[in-house]
């Protein structure tokens, strides 16, 4: 069975074709600048690139596209669109209406619909990936993938604000975290790398260009840094993390600025961006913090500070901790990030071997010295297989 993964955002939208039972990837793109000008990069299972430069002004000509692409011409992997039996798409907010992924039906539909105010870019776009499948490929079954679903575990004394309690009643205002997938995908590695089974206890630091971090006990998610938005939590990429709200308001009296500017500020040019003033990407400041830039040097600093005091907080959440887990590509890649962060957690039972830290691996490993009393892992993440995997137990009726 081959599912087809789509990743809808507002102008671009990221795609795979793969195998869930083989783990078999047939092709992997991406449609960018949709409704610009139109780039498609298409690349097959072996790495091999093919890119194409052709408009597409809507997402339903980019997807029209990249089915053509993929059985016809030069960057084919399949004869025909039967042979795709079923479509996973990530979908970004479940709300709390949905704990796990679910078959699209229009009640689904109607329901992100209402879902669309606590994701105003995601939603909608993820929304119309799914009517255009349904309309482009009719009668294949489409499952949606939440990213916020594996969080919904969350104990309420974990996820609630202390607002009034009827802001949470009227608006659903509470944590509802995000990159779901990638903490459930890398927990549940982590548990199959442990040696014990049961109470395991597992934080997960996804660092990517958005990061976040999760406390897992067996395999379910008890708490995470990310919040009613993506904005809350650890500095990333462009995002703020957690700024305290007497300095947003004092910073927007002082600039004359509307919530909206506020909002696109700490969402956009915050982060390492916002500290550095040269990137928002890591490896641009890594490089200017050699050069002996002090800003590039801070914006390091605090990243990986701000890792190592959740991962500190959720130790304490988790009473205890049988394995850290470094995923993202932050996470997989950057062995300074993951030795600033683990330094001086050796009374926590986590002990770092920088020989093993260094090592250059694409693979799941163990990066603790033998001696230390938790594990830390390095997982790449595969978000992609798990959204695969979900479509085909729910199209297979292996699970409801
Ligand atoms: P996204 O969240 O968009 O999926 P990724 O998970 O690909 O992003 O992570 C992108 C981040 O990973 C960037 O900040 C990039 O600099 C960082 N990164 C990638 N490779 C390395 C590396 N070798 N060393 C340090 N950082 C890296």
């Amino acid at each position: 069975m081959n599912v087809f993964i789509l990743n809808a955002g507002s102008s671009s939208l990221k795609y795979q074709l793969m195998n869930p039972v083989t783990k078999n990837v047939l092709a992997v793109g991406i449609c960018e600048r949709i409704g610009i000008d139109g780039v498609l990069k298409h690349e097959f299972g072996d790495g091999q690139e093919l890119k194409i430069d052709v408009s597409m002004p809507t997402h339903k000509e980019a997807i029209e596209l990249v089915l053509r692409t993929l059985t016809d011409g030069e960057g084919k992997v399949i004869d025909s669109i039967d042979d795709i039996e079923a479509i996973g798409h990530r979908a970004v907010h479940g709300g709390e209406e949905f704990a796990s992924s679910v078959m699209v039906t229009e009640k689904v539909i109607e329901t992100m619909k209402k879902l669309i105010p606590l994701a105003p870019l995601h939603n909608p776009a993820n929304i119309m990936g799914m009517e255009i499948c349904q309309e482009l490929m009719p009668g294949k079954p489409n499952v949606a993938v939440f990213d916020t679903a594996f969080h919904q575990t969350m104990p309420d004394y974990a996820y609630m604000y202390a607002l009034p309690y009827d802001q949470y009643t009227k608006h659903g205002i509470r944590k509802y975290g995000f990159h779901g997938t990638s903490h459930f995908f890398v927990s549940n590695e982590a548990r199959g790398m442990l040696d014990k089974k049961h109470n395991t206890r597992i934080i997960v630091c996804h660092l990517g260009n958005g990061s976040s971090v999760s406390a897992v006990l067996n395999g379910k998610c008890i708490d995470t840094s990310m919040g009613l938005t993506p904005v809350q939590g650890l500095m990333m990429g462009t995002r703020a993390g957690d700024v305290g709200a007497g300095a947003i308001s004092f910073m927007m009296s002082q600039e004359g600025m509307t919530i909206n500017e506020t909002l696109d500020l700490m969402n956009k040019k915050s982060g390492i961006l916002g500290i550095s003033g040269k990137s928002s990407d890591l490896r641009e400041v890594l490089d200017g913090m050699q050069e002996g830039d002090d800003r590039c040097r801070l914006a390091v600093d605090m990243v990986a500070y701000n890792i190592k005091k959740y991962v500190g907080s959720y130790v304490a959440a988790l009473d205890g901790v049988d394995a850290l887990c470094f995923t993202g590509g932050i996470g997989e890649n950057s062995a300074l990030i993951r030795e600033i962060v683990c330094a001086g957690l050796d009374g926590m039972g986590l002990n770092i071997d920088p020989t093993k830290n260094n090592k250059r691996s694409n693979k799941a490993r163990d990066i603790a010295t033998n001696s230390s009393a938790a594990r830390i892992f390095v997982i790449p993440t595969n978000e992609e297989y798990v959204i695969a995997s979900d479509t085909y137990k729910i199209v297979s009726g292996l699970e409801k």
